[in-house]
């Protein structure tokens, strides 16, 4: 199956916006082995989008837009597809029971144009949005269909898989399914070069490697009519890939790196707390992120002054003045002085120069001193990055709780 992906919305031309809804679509459909060849964005105008149709059936079977599903003037999405289809708008009373139902339920007052939302093209199958009041549809016309999801992503999403996917695996009896490895320590490059010789031989399952921040991620994705065969062929490269990358891979599919490091530390019943200074609270953050972070996570303290350090974590003035804030010294005395204080068996700090100012010769931007303390050892780590100062900092993050797992 060939489908292409047309992005409706004046902002997104305005460059207002930036096109995530396409390349969202596109990630998914690659998955689900549909051929993504064409990605257009048009604005909210009726002919422009009917002429973006057209161009877009001479050449796939399938059209998903995105946008203009909402309640005002500008959003013309399904009238327009509608009438490109010569079909006439109906209205469809259990669609507007559910309108009024999301209205209910968020306790606002419908207005009157909510009820546009409610008229659908003749023969459309409607698509619930779970998140929003716009509903999605499906047009099937002489083998061409044309799926119509809202424009805000968190909608968008939600819709489709709950929504577009049964509907597309229904239309094939093959099944896809893929599984993701997760990849810690090591970039893109490296990864693709490691594991060139199953890259390179590759049919059934594929394999896809995608950098996603300081991870990598690696898709395989496998097509067939039968689930048990699917799953083994998944199974088997799985083997193969973890055989090179080992500990590298952290997890798969929705494990998170630090969920993978609360379940660690909770099985070895181990208590942590964290002292940072360039990352300023994001360690704690992430820890965070994990519903069952609390049974492991004590404590998070920002010490960004050298006050701070001195103050909470007990960090010696003379240590401050010989090495500086930013140095192994220190991240040792910060890392064992929260441990302590916070009575953990395990203490993380993080001292470093995130930029873009504040570097000199000895102490680029860039560089970052980690700190361990456990069970009454310390020792740090020095890393040097590259990046903007968020991404020293988002970095140094994931490395400390990294190191964590090694
Ligand atoms: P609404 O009911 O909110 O009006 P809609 O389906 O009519 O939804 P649009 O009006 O086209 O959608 O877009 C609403 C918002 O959704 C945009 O302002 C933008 O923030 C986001 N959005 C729309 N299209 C995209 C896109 N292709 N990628 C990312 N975000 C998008
Ligand atoms: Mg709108």
């Amino acid at each position: 199956m060939k489908a292409e992906i047309l992005c409706i919305g004046t902002e997104l031309l305005l460059g207002n916006i930036v096109n995530t809804n396409a390349q969202y679509l596109s990630e998914q459909l690659a998955a689900a082995g549909v051929s993504v060849y064409y990605h257009t964005v048009v604005g909210d105008n009726p002919e422009r989008v009917k002429k973006a149709l057209e161009i877009a059936y001479s050449r796939a079977d399938m059209v998903i837009t995105t946008g203009g599903l909402g309640p005002t003037q500008d959003d013309l999405s399904k009238k327009t597809i509608g009438e490109f289809f010569n079909r006439e708008m109906v209205f469809n009373q259990e669609c507007m029971n559910e309108i009024e139902k999301y209205f209910k339920r968020i306790n606002r007052t419908m207005t009157k144009n909510n009820e546009s939302q409610a008229y659908f093209p003749e023969g459309a199958i409607i698509l619930k949005n779970s998140n929003g009041t716009a509903p999605g549809m499906i047009l099937e016309d002489e083998g061409k269909v044309c799926i119509v999801l809202p424009g805000p992503p968190v909608e968008m999403t939600l819709m489709y898989e709950n929504e577009v996917v049964p509907y597309l695996q229904e239309k094939t009896d093959e099944i896809i399914l893929s599984k993701t490895l997760k990849v810690m320590g090591i970039g893109e490059s490296k990864v693709e070069e490691m594991i060139s010789d199953i890259i390179n031989k590759q049919t059934n399952p594929t394999i896809a490697p995608y950098a996603k921040g300081a991870e990598v991620h690696l898709r395989i994705t496998c097509k067939t009519s039968n689930k048990e065969e699917a799953l083994e062929k998944i199974e088997k490269m799985e083997q193969e890939v973890r055989a090179i990358l080992g500990d590298n891979i952290y997890g798969c599919d929705d494990d998170t790196l630090e969920g993978v490091i609360c379940k660690l530390l909770e099985e070895k019943g181990l208590k942590i707390a964290v002292a940072e200074s360039c990352t300023g609270g994001m360690i704690s953050a992430k820890l965070v992120n994990h519903p069952g972070a609390s049974a492991v996570f004590m404590e998070g303290a920002v010490t960004y002054s050298n006050e701070a350090k001195m103050n909470r974590l007990n960090v010696r003035k003379e240590s401050l003045d010989k090495y500086g804030a930013v140095s192994s010294q220190v991240a040792e005395e910060m890392a064992k002085g929260i441990a302590e204080t916070a009575k953990c068996d395990i203490g993380l700090s993080t001292t470093g120069v995130a930029g873009p100012g504040g570097g000199t010769p000895e102490k680029p931007v860039g560089l970052v001193y980690l700190g361990f303390y456990y069970r009454g050892n310390v020792f740090s780590q020095e890393i040097r990055l590259n990046g903007d100062r968020l991404k020293v900092r988002d970095r140094t993050t994931k490395m400390i709780l990294d190191r964590l797992r090694r």
